[in-house]
């Protein structure tokens, strides 16, 4: 089988890797022959374990910097940490994101401030740090995993989906600020991915709506998936190599949904 190498030698960062859409995007990244830098909660044995099967497997370097998104002074110094490990970072991937759901009236408030702190603060804070060396390579990749809550609305989730909205804002400026210096940012607009933020919510709303959690599914998938199909999270990784790609190049500003459908109704 003919494998695409064609990123062999780009650094990328990905926020939040350490599961779900973040690590398959990680893993299409080093597939394509990028090396890795893992950021997002996980024990020491989770990060050995993905970290030797990327190396192993895909035969590019892989370090892990475990940074809290929520903090700007780690981001900072984070990042430049795998500036002196890899040098400057080619592709950024803002991935890391958490969820509360809840009416206004009941939402709390420091759930409001870390949702917007990981999910739309540390996109401004990450891309803030690796845009200069971008500029100065005359080539970068920035890339936002928004949501369909990008775009639309639902009930009980107002700061994720005010922050998704804000990433969404935020990826036609970091865009157009860097439009003629080779560097493109684009939103990938997913709907429902079976990851823990999702099994998170279906096993919420099973207890408190006391159906069984195949009845939720069925209902969530039935209700905003026209195909009624979860998107995988490889199709999410899969995307995000190709906007990596020289074909992609004048791809930027763009919000690209793989909702099965939920966005045109
Ligand atoms: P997930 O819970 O599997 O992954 C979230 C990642 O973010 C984890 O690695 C976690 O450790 C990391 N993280 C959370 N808080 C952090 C912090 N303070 N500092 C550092 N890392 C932190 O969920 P996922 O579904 O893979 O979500 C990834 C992204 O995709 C999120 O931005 C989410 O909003 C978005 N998204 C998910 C879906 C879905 O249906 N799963 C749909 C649309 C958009």
């Amino acid at each position: 089988m003919n494998v695409d190498r064609s990123l062999t030698g780009k650094n990328a960062f990905i926020t939040g890797s350490t599961s779900g859409i973040g690590l398959a995007v990680a893993e299409q990244l080093a597939v394509a022959g990028c090396n890795i830098g893992l950021n997002g909660f996980a024990t020491s044995e989770q990060v050995q374990e993905i970290s030797y099967r990327f190396q192993s497997d895909y035969e590019v370097e892989v370090a892990y910097f475990g940074f809290d998104l929520r903090e700007v002074d780690e981001i900072n110094e984070g990042l430049t940490n795998f500036g002196k490990e890899f040098g400057q970072v080619n592709i950024l991937v803002n991935n890391a994101g958490v969820q509360f759901v809840s009416r206004i009236e009941d939402f709390p408030t420091e759930k409001w401030n870390e949702i917007i702190a990981v999910n739309l603060s540390a996109v401004f804070h990450c891309s803030k740090v690796v845009i200069p060396g971008m500029i100065a390579n005359q080539w970068g990749r920035i890339i936002n995993i928004a949501s369909v809550h990008g775009l639309v609305g639902s009930v009980d989730k107002s700061a994720y989906i005010a922050a998704k909205h804000g990433v969404v804002g935020l990826t036609k400026v970091i865009a157009l600020e860097n439009a003629k210096s080779g560097i493109t940012c684009n939103a990938i607009c997913p709907g429902y991915v079976e990851t823990e933020i999702i099994r998170n919510q279906i096993r919420d709303r099973s207890a408190s709506e006391n159906k069984s959690t195949d009845q939720v599914v069925y209902e969530m998938l039935h209700d905003k998936h026209p195909t009624e199909q979860f998107i995988e999270s490889s199709e999410i990784g899969a995307l995000a190599a190709y906007l990596c790609g020289d074909q992609a190049s004048g791809i930027t500003g763009a919000t690209l949904s793989i909702d099965g459908g939920w966005s045109a109704h």
